[in-house]
């Protein structure tokens, strides 16, 4: 098939799926999900029109923001904790109660929910990630609803668990009936009902409120992906943020779930807010929940370790260290002398030369102090024998390296010095890490004697 005549052909058995074709001005509606665009922006838009002529009475306020706690939780604890990653068990009363609060959220069953939201975890920023963040923030929020994707690119997830489970079945296929009536009927009912505001419950706990709580959750996949710190593991996207919990009823701590998945908690310390684990942690109380499941701290603190480090191995790499070494030239003692001699400002502490030139006006000792050790081992006038020089000394001091004497120098302290450090500490990247006080021209004990030379 030549590249100009793109039609296909008669003979062509399979089918190419409209999101794996080029968007053009021609084809770009047939990549549009025109079913999704009414649910999720037609609606309510519809809803915030209707708005203008129906009044808000405060008791139909009051149980919209009601409901659109009961619908999120029904998500959060159910379709989210639940569901898709087991991290607690639920008696039946309790799952049906989430199938169907969950439902009145109008974000497709549980079935199809938990199995995309599994693929999430195991590919997240792949391709096969139905969500991915990588593919933009308003894709990750709305536009992989929006735009058409070919089912068969999102990656494949075990849920055999799911359709045993006859509530998330009897959901799956009674779904249309479960929107219809949770989503709208029934919060129409309630206002209608109770204090005969029917038009006004379903406006405000119904449309708008339907419209709240899909927003709300479309940010645990773009906001909780792109706003925040990411304390457990910066390998892949996801971030805790307070801002993103308050918006998510709890599900802004990202990064920690996207850590320890199976764990009830996405918020662990007592003063994050994380309403959903709250709730389940009732429902437990009640009897209603069970095997609440929580990592050993012994984990999440050896995460938070490891990811600590490897912010320090990068701030450690930015810094100056001075020339490791192992990649200084040898010198003799002889040559080192005579280059003194000779007017260059070397000084030669613990066997490795060091070009003070520059430096001898600055000493914070004074010009003296530091021409007296120039051309001789200064190792212990440096090391506490005419002052004991301070770690930042040291730290200093090794920037200005220029040789090593051969042998190691004079002093034999250096010698078992040198020894004692021949095994370096390295991190993940082979830099060695020099900590305080492990510096090469730092003798372990202080000499307390004078006059090394
Ligand atoms: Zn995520
Ligand atoms: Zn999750």
């Amino acid at each position: 098939m030549s590249s100009k005549d793109a039609r296909p052909r008669a003979t062509d058995t399979k089918k190419v799926h409209i999101a794996d074709t080029q968007m053009t001005r021609q084809n770009w509606y047939k990549h549009v999900n025109w079913l999704n665009v009414v649910l999720i922006l037609g609606v309510p838009i519809s809803g915030c029109i209707q708005a203008f002529w129906v009044p808000l009475q405060l008791k139909t306020a009051i149980w919209a923001v009601v409901y659109y706690f009961f619908t999120g939780l029904g998500i959060t604890a159910g379709y989210h904790r639940l569901w898709a990653h087991c991290s607690y068990s639920a008696t039946l009363p309790l799952r049906i109660w989430l199938a169907a609060v969950g439902g009145g959220a109008v974000e497709g069953s549980i079935r199809w929910w938990a199995r995309d939201h599994r693929a999430h975890h195991r590919y997240t920023d792949t391709d096969k990630d139905p969500y991915s963040v990588r593919k933009g923030l308003l894709y990750s929020h709305l536009g992989w609803m929006v735009m058409k994707q070919n089912p068969k690119r999102i990656g494949r997830t075990d849920i055999s668990d799911l359709n045993e489970d006859p509530v998330v079945v009897w959901q799956h296929r009674n779904y249309l009936k479960v929107v219809i009536f949770m989503g709208l009927v029934l919060p129409m009912l309630v206002a209608g009902l109770g204090w005969g505001d029917w038009y006004g419950g379903f406006v405000y706990a119904g449309i708008l409120r339907i419209f709240f709580v899909q927003q709300a959750t479309f940010c645990v996949n773009s906001l909780a992906h792109w706003l925040g710190d990411q304390p457990f593991d910066d390998r892949n996207s996801p971030r805790d943020h307070v801002i993103t919990a308050l918006f998510t009823l709890g599900e802004g701590y990202h990064n920690f779930h996207h850590e320890f998945p199976s764990d009830y908690r996405n918020a662990i310390e007592w003063h994050q807010y994380d309403p959903t684990k709250w709730t389940i942690w009732m429902c437990k109380q009640f009897g209603l929940a069970f095997d609440l499941k929580q990592f050993r701290s012994n984990e999440i603190e050896k995460g938070r370790v490891q990811q600590l480090q490897k912010k320090i191995d990068q701030k450690r790499a930015k810094l100056d260290w001075g020339t490791p070494l192992d990649q200084l030239p040898v010198m003799e003692w002889d040559d080192y002398v005579e280059q003194t001699k000779n007017g260059r400002g070397l000084v030669s502490i613990a066997g490795v030369v060091h070009d003070v030139t520059d430096f001898i006006k600055d000493h914070p000792g004074g010009k003296a102090m530091i021409k007296s050790g120039l051309g001789k081992d200064a190792t212990a006038m440096f090391n506490g024998g005419v002052y004991y020089h301070s770690n930042g000394a040291h730290n200093l001091l090794s920037t200005m390296r220029v040789g090593v004497i051969r042998g190691g120098g004079e002093v034999e302290i250096w010698k078992r010095a040198q020894k004692e450090n021949s095994e370096y500490v390295r991190d993940e990247t082979g830099q060695r890490i020099i900590r305080a006080g492990m510096q090469v021209t730092k003798i372990p004990e202080p000499i307390p004697t004078a006059d090394a030379a």
